[in-house]
């Protein structure tokens, strides 16, 4: 394997080692805000919100987990930094500041606009 994405991978690791975090406080802090006995009506309304918040967070958490595995098993094919629609090379300045792009600037545009 080339040498290449050793600095990527560690990246997306340690990126990946911090998601996890969040999401698992995430849940401690639901399963806390849920126990504290009977909360009256506007207590329960500020905690369903924030159970909602959390449950959106943690849901787009395991989603950029997931992203960040399939760039991390890209690497291991030597498939890193290419489109997956496409087949073209996604530009080095995309890859840098979102390092689990799956698809090109082009294909990701189309790809909101119309669905994958
Ligand atoms: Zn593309």
């Amino acid at each position: 394997m080339s040498k290449r994405f050793d600095q990527v991978k560690k990246q997306l690791l340690q990126l990946r080692q911090e998601l996890m975090q969040d999401v698992s406080s995430s849940y401690e802090t639901c399963r806390e805000m849920g126990q504290d006995g009977v909360p009256d009506i506007g207590d329960m309304s500020s905690v369903a919100y924030s159970r909602d918040v959390l449950f959106n967070l943690s849901e787009t958490q395991r989603q950029k987990i997931h992203d960040i595995d399939v760039a991390l098993e890209q690497i291991t094919k030597g498939e890193y930094g290419v489109c997956m629609s496409c087949g073209e090379d996604i530009s080095p300045r995309r890859m840098e500041v979102r390092p689990f792009s799956r698809y090109c600037i082009e294909c990701k545009t189309d790809i909101e606009k119309f669905g994958e």
